[in-house]
């Protein structure tokens, strides 16, 4: 008998039909003689509308109580979900983050798992149990606070689970039917890609392809975790995420490119006027981390002559914004520049592809995309499989199609499928 953990996102438990249809689901795989963990995210939207919701009574939560609240939504769900399947004649249990042993550090809104203890998880399917895990949430280990891992976190909740009871898969379902090349809410033809690498896998989460969060896909490669991506609206094979192709597996080749990710969740913070000597993008950098703030790209423009002054850009997630400012005002003085820009009408584009490294001419070929469709850039960063590059948020689509046709991505096909979910 083996061990499956499933994990089912938002989109596939938007109402009471979703949270029948999955409980068939996971129903199905028991009877196929697994035992069988679920891990749930909130219903639909919930977690949105609950950060709404604690926007309008506090601009800026507390992070502890923000917490205490968003993990209400998996609690929702994965109650309803262990009813639904109580109803078709089997025994399910469902587990809080805290119950299932996920161990977090103590940064709320975003903390990292650092151990699993699923004894209880353990001992309720080896009772016969089906298992039901919240998704995204947490214990600290110090405080003993509720936590979450960050938004899209019940894929991290899934990987670590299945590492924590060295199951045989971790599958993932969601709204579409795997990993396309694209977006396929953005793409039409974009094409499911039958199994990429860890690596692949990494660079495109890490530029935007929600459909897998990186820390998950890290997690994973950590472990050696192959996970199967896929719909849990059609009966279809998904893709496989894997260090190695599946032996026997239809014989796959590591693409040139593996796909065009984006990314509209970052805002870009201009410091204006500073000094152009030692040290100071160490005092300006030393001041966001000491906020607790990662930080994406950053570029120096030359410093003009006559001033000495230089501008320092970064892109960093929205949601620090507000932070990033607060901080760097309050150490205005110490770090001393003129003033601070923000804006939050950027979206940034990548082409990820581990054959880039050997093949020139594909950075060229990337600009003259862009430039074709007349889009302007504003930042570049590359990494040995990937170059990214800013532009106006209103300019992703069309960049994103552009980039994805330039490179024969495009599939002659059927439409790729979306099956549900709102894209928010
Ligand atoms: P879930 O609620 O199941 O966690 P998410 O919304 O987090 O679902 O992730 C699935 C979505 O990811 C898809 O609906 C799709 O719009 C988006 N997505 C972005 N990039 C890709 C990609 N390369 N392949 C598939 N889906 C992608
Ligand atoms: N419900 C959480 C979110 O919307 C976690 C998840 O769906 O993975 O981010
Ligand atoms: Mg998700």
């Amino acid at each position: 008998m083996g061990l499956v953990v499933q994990k089912y996102g938002g989109s596939s438990v938007a109402d009471a039909e979703g949270i029948k249809r999955v409980a068939k689901r996971i129903v199905e795989a028991k009877q196929n003689g697994n035992q069988v963990v679920a891990v749930v995210s909130a219903m639909g939207d919930t977690t949105d509308e609950l950060i709404d919701l604690a926007e309008q009574v506090s601009p800026m939560p507390a992070g502890r109580e923000l917490d205490m609240l968003l993990t209400a939504g998996e609690r929702i769900s994965m109650a309803l979900l262990a009813m639904a399947i109580k109803k078709l004649g089997h025994e399910a249990q469902s587990f809080t983050g805290s119950q299932a042993g996920v161990i977090t550090d103590s940064v709320h809104n975003k903390a990292r798992i650092i151990d699993v203890t699923p004894g209880r998880i353990k001992t309720s399917v080896d009772e016969g149990n089906i298992a039901i895990v919240a998704g995204f949430q947490g214990v600290s280990q110090d405080t003993k606070d509720i936590t979450t891992l960050g938004r899209g976190g019940s894929d991290t909740t899934a990987v670590a689970l299945a590492a924590a009871l060295d199951a045989d898969v971790c599958e993932i379902y969601t709204d579409v039917d795997g990993v396309f090349t694209a977006d396929p809410r953005v793409v039409k033809k974009a094409r499911k890609i039958d199994w990429i690498s860890f690596e692949d896998m990494l660079e495109l989460a890490a530029s935007g392809s929600k459909v897998l969060l990186h820390r998950c896909v890290e997690y994973a490669r950590r472990y050696n975790i192959p996970i199967h991506v896929r719909s849990s609206f059609s009966g279809l094979q998904g893709t496989w995420v894997s260090s190695e192709p599946k032996q026997g597996a239809k014989q796959v080749e590591q693409a040139l490119i593996s796909g065009v990710a984006h990314d509209t969740s970052e805002a870009k913070v201009t410091v204006v006027g500073v000094p152009d000597k030692p040290g100071e993008a160490a005092s300006i950098f030393r001041t966001i981390a000491d906020a607790e703030i990662n930080i994406d790209m950053v570029v120096q423009n030359v410093s003009a002559a006559a001033t000495g002054l230089t501008d320092i850009s970064f892109t960093l997630p929205k949601t620090e914004g507000r932070k990033a400012i607060d901080a760097l005002e309050k150490n205005k003085a110490g770090i001393g520049f003129d003033s601070l820009r923000y804006d939050d009408q950027i979206g940034k584009i990548s082409l990820v592809g581990a054959g880039m490294k050997t093949n020139p001419g594909v950075t060229a070929d990337f600009f003259t995309a862009l430039s074709d469709a007349g889009v302007n850039i504003e930042l570049i960063s590359t990494s040995e499989i990937r170059i990214s590059v800013v532009t106006r948020a209103d300019d992703v689509p069309e960049a994103v199609r552009a980039v994805h046709s330039a490179f024969g991505l495009d599939s002659d096909s059927d439409e790729a499928v979306v099956y549900g979910g709102t894209g928010r």
